[in-house]
């Protein structure tokens, strides 16, 4: 350890860095992969400290506090992979954990490795400066003040910017309404209230059945649907943990060899290569199993041909149809736009059965579009609607939204949201040239994999890099404009053979609340070659001597 890691200085509201930045690291946001990376970095003895806008640790899990919010990956393989006894001592207590225990899991890792006293809360970056002379970031705060840190790894999460509809009137709206994201954490009463939810995302199919349950009246607001399908999910009992608790290492070894993380494996029988009888056998198994099993233990064909995606569709649309009373309303709810699996599925409770409740109504948007927001509800081109609740669910500025928000300047001043007005450009992920001594952790074009498992990747990779830099008494990295090119287009490659290249979602860059995010203008927001390849990837470079990057 060099003495760069351990010298605290001030240099509080200076715009000119002194000798030492008054952090060796600093981490922007403490949620998954935030806390994940000043664990690994207090162990190291690092002086290092993580700016949370927030005015408490969670990030996802603090913010998603709608009702219905829970994991869709089995809480076991959700949970760190890191620590022996954090996974002996944690008891889930179903198999997709709500979001109040998840926090609370969160919460407890914070405790338990003593990392509270490393995070600062309420601190919201809004500028951060790459200064050559120094080689030193200075970071400006909401509130005035002025930070300085020789590396930032940013761990701000690829959903963290929530966005609204831009629809007339939305601020005159005199009854209560908020995003998803904004639900507050006062319980919301919702008993006797006419509520409205726009949006059919994964967040909204989560929420509906659970508003449906509590409310006078519930009206959706449906643009387009979405393909959903059973989370199955149920508690797990002290028995069932105590076994997964011996199998952790099986289970962390099938998730890093599986693309996305999960211990779901794919069939790898060929969809052509069976018959159709044997075909429905294992769909009818999914349909009723745990999870992403449906999406992920499907014959990779699915993914890739049209045929196998239309006739799986219409497997999944006939499962709908079985399961909503009404048959017209049952074909509204049924994607015509898009197969099944092209975007990211939602995994649901009761969600079809909702719309035959008496109080739920399904409004068709592609019909009859909302036209304004008035002081008492919505009107349509159709017809007024008066609420006392209206509930955004209207997604996320996905993976470039937490930058952009950011005033990020780096070599020669150059913007980082205007390099990346057209969508990102990385480095593996984890870097962007000329951007020097940043490191993005889970950033835009990492491997979309259940998320720690990808977070927990990044951060070991980072670590290394900043070990590798302290070893060698380095103090600048950055990786150069061919690499950045060779990435991006590998990046571009892997979303080729996939009909995901058509999804009209965040994966591909598509949000109507934003312009420049229309559909057909892709931004490839992220690796789709899987987790397996992605690491063995990052392990490469690393010990190729960090090929792409220049370390001075
Ligand atoms: P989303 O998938 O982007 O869905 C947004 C919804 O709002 C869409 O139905 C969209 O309709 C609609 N919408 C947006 N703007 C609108 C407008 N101006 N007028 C009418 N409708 C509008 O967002 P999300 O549901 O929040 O989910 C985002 C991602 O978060 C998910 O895909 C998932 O990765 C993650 N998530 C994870 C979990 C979990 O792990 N359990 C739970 C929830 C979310 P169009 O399709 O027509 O644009």
């Amino acid at each position: 350890m060099t003495d760069q890691m351990t010298t605290e200085t001030s240099s509080e509201n200076s715009s000119t860095v002194a000798s030492q930045p008054d952090y060796e690291v600093v981490i922007i946001g403490a949620g998954v992969g935030g806390l994940y990376q000043i664990k690994r970095l207090t162990d190291l003895g690092v002086n290092a400290t993580v700016l949370e806008g927030d005015e408490d640790l969670g990030g996802t899990w603090y913010r998603n506090r709608y009702p219905g919010a829970r994991f869709d990956s089995e809480s076991f393989t959700y949970g760190y992979s890191w620590d022996e006894e954090l996974l002996q001592e944690w008891h889930w207590t179903e198999m997709f954990s709500p979001q109040h225990e998840t926090l609370k899991y969160l919460n407890f890792v914070a405790d338990k490795f003593g990392l509270r006293e490393h995070l600062q809360f309420n601190c919201y970056v809004e500028r951060m400066v790459f200064e050559e002379s120094s080689c030193t970031w200075i970071i400006h705060l909401k509130d005035g003040r002025e930070i300085t840190a020789r590396f930032i790894l940013t761990a701000v999460g690829p959903l963290s910017v929530p966005t609204m509809p831009r629809i007339e009137g939305i601020d005159g709206f005199q009854g209560e309404s908020f995003h998803t994201f904004h639900w507050p954490s006062e319980p919301v009463q919702l008993a006797g209230k006419r509520v409205a939810v726009i949006g059919t995302g994964a967040t909204a199919i989560q929420l509906i059945p659970e508003v449906a349950k509590e409310a006078q009246t519930l009206t959706v607001f449906q643009r387009r649907p979405n393909w959903a399908a059973p989370l199955n999910n149920r508690d797990i009992s002290e028995e069932e943990m105590a076994d997964i608790r011996k199998r952790y290492d099986e289970i962390f070894a099938a998730c890093a060899r599986t693309p996305g993380g999960f211990e779901h494996e794919p069939d790898r029988r060929g969809f052509f290569n069976v018959s159709r009888e044997e075909r429905l056998e294992l769909w009818d198994g999914l349909y009723d199993g745990p999870g992403f099993g449906i999406w992920l233990q499907n014959f990779v064909e699915i993914f890739m041909d049209e045929d196998a995606n239309a006739e799986f569709s219409e497997y999944i649309a006939d499962r709908i149809r079985q399961r909503v009373d009404d048959p017209e309303l049952a074909e509204k709810l049924i994607p015509k736009d898009h197969g099944f699996g092209i975007q990211r599925v939602p995994l649901e409770t009761n969600y079809f059965e909702s719309y035959n409740r008496d109080n739920v109504q399904l409004v068709d948007s592609s019909e009859t579009p909302i036209e304004k927001i008035t002081e008492t509800g919505i009107q349509t081109s159709d017809q007024h609607y008066e609420f006392d609740l209206i509930v955004y669910a209207t997604g996320f500025d996905a993976f470039t939204g937490a930058f952009d928000r950011i005033d990020i300047r780096g070599v020669g001043g150059m913007s980082l949201r205007e390099k990346w007005s057209d969508g990102p450009v990385t480095y593996l992920g984890l870097l962007v040239s000329g951007f020097p001594n940043l490191v993005m952790i889970s950033g835009p074009q990492t491997a979309a994999t259940n998320f720690p498992r990808g977070a927990e990747l990044s951060v070991d990779w980072a670590t290394a890099l900043l070990e590798h830099m302290w070893d060698s008494d380095k103090k600048r990295f950055e990786t150069d404009l061919a690499a950045e090119q060779g990435w991006f287009d590998h990046v571009v490659k892997m979303y080729e053979p996939f009909l995901l290249r058509t999804a009209q979602s965040w994966i591909t860059g598509y949000n109507s609340n934003l312009e420049g995010h229309e559909y057909g203008k892709t931004r490839y927001n992220i690796y789709n070659g899987g987790g397996p390849r992605y690491a063995a990837g990052l392990q490469k470079v690393a010990q190729e001597g960090y090929e792409g990057i220049n370390i001075e």
